[in-house]
């Protein structure tokens, strides 16, 4: 089961949404440098919502 801690990205107009699943593409794509941990108070994104539901 892939979900890991919610992370997200502040990178300057970066999508303003967190993830939590290490297959989410997108969140995969953050750069280490702008990666951080926490939701930032953002809604998880599309990407990672679908993931869930396919119970991944
Ligand atoms: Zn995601």
């Amino acid at each position: 089961m892939p979900k890991v801690a919610p992370f997200h990205s502040v990178k300057p107009n970066a999508s303003n949404v967190h993830h939590d699943n290490s297959a989410c593409t997108e969140g995969n794509n953050i750069e280490s440098q702008y990666k951080r941990a926490g939701t930032a108070g953002r809604p998880r994104c599309d990407h990672c919502n679908r993931l869930a539901q396919q119970g991944a």
